[in-house]
């Protein structure tokens, strides 16, 4: 299953693959604005209005669960 979680305005969408999600955390620790959380042993993201569009999230994952549209 693919979650999408997004920005108010509809301008950043991230999606996680939770058949790859093992709940590494990696996302958790490098989000500089900590927009990640575990929930239940997979990651999800909250208020993605504070996302800066860096890109460590997707590059962190061990399993290319995360993908960002802008990244
Ligand atoms: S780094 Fe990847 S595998 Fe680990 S919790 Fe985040 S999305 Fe899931
Ligand atoms: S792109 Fe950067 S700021 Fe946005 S969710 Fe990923 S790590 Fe956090």
């Amino acid at each position: 299953m693919i979650k999408e979680f997004s920005s108010s305005s509809g301008d950043i969408v991230i999606k996680i693959d939770y058949e790859k999600c093992t709940g590494a955390a990696k996302c958790v620790e490098v989000c500089p604005v900590d927009i990640f959380e575990l929930q239940e042993g997979k990651a999800v993201a909250n208020h993605v209005d504070d996302c800066i569009e860096c890109c460590a999230c997707v590059e962190s994952c061990p399993n290319n669960a995360i993908e960002h549209s802008s990244c």
